[in-house]
This record gives structure tokens, sequence and C-alpha cells, in this order.
């Protein structure tokens, strides 16, 4: 029987040189991140990008044809839970949104043009891409309500629609548009993707909206979200990406590693905030003793761990699954935990942060950017309503009403049943009183 919890030593050592690297050289930046730029941040990262190529880790979520380790869902969920402790360490490892994405896009699904034009170069860092998919004027969590069409016309499609938070799309080159191409088809065949350069006529970027993590609005950066329009957008015909109508497959398959990869991010996030959280515990004192001594704060200590240990297990145990028996096996697993990780985000920095007091929601400690940051993670790549509807779903799916409407463990009916099958025993029991 396997049933095996411990991680290879060669892969360990690994992660912990990730770890050492990261925290070591990745979190020093995020102090001067504004000071440096985008240009001095590029250039402060290149070394330690060829150091993470050195050794063999570089873009790692990608098939090793394509130039990553073919690691699996779990070695590359234990690595991103490293990276998630910081916003910068994904850009050193090749790993960053939404690039990564959507360079698994086009390995899956691209043609041998589209691979040598966009994906090579994605995946040496030479060209910087988004992914354009949500509209401001219809439900993103129900995807097969888009608006935006492509239409072929001779040898072009013609693209016209609205979009937004089309993250990176104002320092992108190119964009993965999804679009309805048959409106007449199943509801989950109508869309496909396909891929626009953002110097085409009638791509409009119209601003990076400012949000809640970011709340001033800086026109491009990267970790902008940009509202953008597509107006009578002309590109080929062979800018389709994977085949005609399969927009949402592809999206589907894509979006299974990724909740992988955020869910262990999140918990990079979740363990730096705990960290800070017991730290505090043990340094603060009020009313006669330190912060630790305080039952409510022990509890929040315990229900942390819990809670991360908990989130941990599941997210490895999907991603154990999807290696195994592949993504759309794994479904329930990752709706779980999407919901339940991003929830305890949420948690653990909301209880360090009010450990911290003011100092917590000061921008002399990461927590506040940390709590704008999670509470996003409540509804993006699906809302916490949506995954929990699916996994109830899913879990029904297995069960049936009882046919007489009496609930299967109604005890009067049991014992009635019981009492039919015990009557000689019972006759016996009761004849020797
Ligand atoms: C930081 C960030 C980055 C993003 N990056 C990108 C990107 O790169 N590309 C892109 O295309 N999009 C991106 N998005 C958009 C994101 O994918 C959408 O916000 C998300 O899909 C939700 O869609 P919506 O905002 O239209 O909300 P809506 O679909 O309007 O949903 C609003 C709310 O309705 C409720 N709800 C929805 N469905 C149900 C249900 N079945 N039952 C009960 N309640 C329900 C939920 O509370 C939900 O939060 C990003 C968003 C953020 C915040």
């Amino acid at each position: 029987m396997a049933w095996d919890f411990s991680t290879e030593p060669e892969f360990q050592e690994q992660l912990d040189w990730m770890r050492d690297l990261v925290r070591e050289e990745v979190w020093p930046i995020e102090t001067v991140f504004e000071e440096l730029g985008q240009a001095g941040f590029e250039r402060a990262v290149a070394p330690l990008q060829e150091r993470v190529k050195e050794r063999g880790l570089w873009a790692a979520h990608l098939p090793p044809d394509l130039g990553g380790q073919g690691f699996g869902q779990v070695k590359l969920g234990l690595m991103h839970e490293i990276l998630g402790t910081s916003v910068f360490a994904p850009s050193v490892f090749g790993n960053q949104a939404p690039d990564s994405g959507n360079s698994e896009i086009l390995a899956m699904a691209g043609t041998e043009d589209q691979k040598e034009q966009y994906l090579h170069p994605l995946l040496a860092g030479d060209l910087r891409s988004a992914f354009s998919m949500t509209e401001p004027e219809t439900a993103g969590s129900d995807p097969t309500l888009l608006q935006t069409t492509a239409v072929l016309d001779g040898d072009e499609w013609v693209i016209n629609g609205h979009k937004w938070f089309s993250s990176n799309a104002s320092v992108a080159d190119f964009l993965i548009v999804m679009a309805v191409t048959d409106p007449d088809a199943h509801k989950y065949q109508r869309a496909s993707m396909l891929i626009v350069p953002a110097e085409t006529p009638g791509v409009t970027i119209v601003r990076d909206i400012a949000t809640m993590e970011h709340p001033h609005e800086h026109f491009g950066r990267i970790g902008g979200h940009s509202e953008i329009l597509y107006e009578d957008v002309r590109v080929p015909k062979e800018a389709l990406l994977g085949p005609r109508g399969a927009g949402f497959l592809i999206a589907q398959q894509r979006l299974g590693p990724g909740r992988i990869h955020h869910c262990m991010r999140w918990l990079g996030v979740s363990r730096r905030a705990f960290d800070m959280l017991c730290e505090r515990a043990l340094s603060r004192y009020v009313h006669g003793s330190l912060l630790s001594e305080k039952q409510t704060v022990q509890n929040w200590i315990a229900d942390s761990a819990a809670q991360m240990q908990a989130a941990r297990l599941m997210t490895l145990h999907a991603a154990w699954k999807m290696d195994r028996e592949g993504a759309s096996a794994a479904r329930q697993e990752i709706a779980l935990i999407k919901f339940y990780g991003a929830g305890v985000m949420h948690d653990v920095v909301d209880r360090a942060l009010q450990a911290h007091g003011s100092l917590g929601y000061s921008t002399d400690l990461p927590l506040e950017a940390m709590y704008r940051f999670a509470r996003a993670a409540r509804f993006y790549d699906g809302p916490d309503e949506v995954h929990r509807q699916s996994v109830a779903r899913q879990i029904l799916r297995g069960y049936e009403a009882p046919a007489d409407g009496v609930p299967s463990e109604h005890v009067p009916t049991r014992r009635e049943a019981a009492r039919a099958r015990f009557a000689e025993l019972l006759e016996a029991v009761t004849s020797n009183d």
C-alpha cells in the first residue's frame, strides 16, 4: 500500500535551495521595487534568473521538450508554495502569471508556427502576453454569456468587443482573446481563442484599472489590469489558437493546474503572515501578559495552523490525483481547494494583521498588502460561490432522495425494520423477563 508524505531527498534539496534564494535575494527587492522601477527590477532579477536556469528550475511548469522539467503537479505545487511568499519570485523562476498559463495554452493548443512565433520568445522572456476574457458587461463567472465576437471574413477574423481586467495587457506584445465564433453552437462550443498582436489596428488599451491591490491608476506597468476595446480588429485566419469552438475546453485544461499553483502560492502568503503572527505574539505585552498568553491569540495560532495544514494536504492531494488520473478526474478536489485555500489565506492574514494593530494596518509591514491581495482570490478564477456550487452538485450526484420521502436514518422506521429482523431474539429476551 502506497501512502507516502515524504519528498525525495534530491528534490528536497532543490526546494531548500529555492527557499534560500527567494528569502535572501528576492524578498529584499520588495522593499525597493518602487525606487528600482520596471527596468531596474529587470536588471536586479536577471542574474537570479540565470542561477535558476543553471539549476534546471526555469519554466518548470512546461514539458521537457519545451525547456521545462516535466515535474508533475505535486512537485510544482511544492515549488509554488515557496514562490508564493513574494509576488516577485515567479518572475525569477519563469512562471509568472499570466505568461505561465498562456505558455501552457500555446504548448497545448498552438501550431508549430504559433509556438515558433509566440511560445519560444515568451519562454525566453523576449515577449509578454495577456489573457483577455472577462468583460464589464457580462458575468465573468459565467463565460457562456461572452459578447465579444470574431467573425470570419475571407481569410481574416474580425474581432469586436469590450474586455477588462486583462492582466498585463498594457505591457503585452500579444493578447489571447476569447471570442464567440460560433453563436449557434452548443453553449460550451461557441467561443474560440485567438492570438492578437497588441499593436493590431483597432486594439485600444483604454486604461489600467485602479484596484484594491493597486489603488492608484498607473498605466503601462506589469501587474496592471487593462480595459480594452476591440473595434474591427483584423487578424489572419491562422490566429485561431486550437480548434474552432474549443475555447472553453482549452481554458478548463489550463485552469486545473493553475488553481493548484494558486492555492500553493496562497499557502506561501499564509505562512509568511503566520510567522509574523507568532513573532508578534511572543513580543507584544498588553494587559499583564504577552499576547502569546491570551487564549484568543492561542486560538488564532492553533486555528491558522490547522487550516493551513488542511489546505496544504487538500491541495497536494488534488495535485497527486491530477498527476495520476488527469485534470478532469480531479475536478472536485480542485474546486474544493480553490474556495477553501482562498478562505484560509484571507483568515490567516486577517488574524496576523489584527494581532499587529495599527502597525499591521500600516505600510510598515507587508500585511495590509497581503490582505488586499488575498481579497481578490475569493473571486478570480471562479468565485467561492461557483466552486461551492460545483462541489455540491458533484457530491449530490452520488445521492438520491428516499423513494418514500422518509429519511433513510429515520429511527422509528429503522426500529420497526430491526424489530422484524430480530423478532425471535426479542421474543426470547422478553419471555425470559
Ligand atoms: C486581480 C485580478 C486579475 C484578473 N485577471 C484576469 C485576466 O488576466 N484575464 C481575464 O480575462 N480576467 C481576469 N480577471 C477577471 C476575473 O476572472 C473575474 O473577476 C472573475 O471571473 C469574476 O467575474 P466578474 O468580475 O464578472 O464577476 P461576476 O461574474 O459578475 O460575479 C460577481 C459575484 O456574483 C456572485 N456569483 C457568481 N456566480 C454565482 C453563483 N453561481 N451562485 C452564487 N453567487 C454567484 C459571486 O459572489 C461573484 O463574486 C481578473 C480579476 C482580478 C481581480
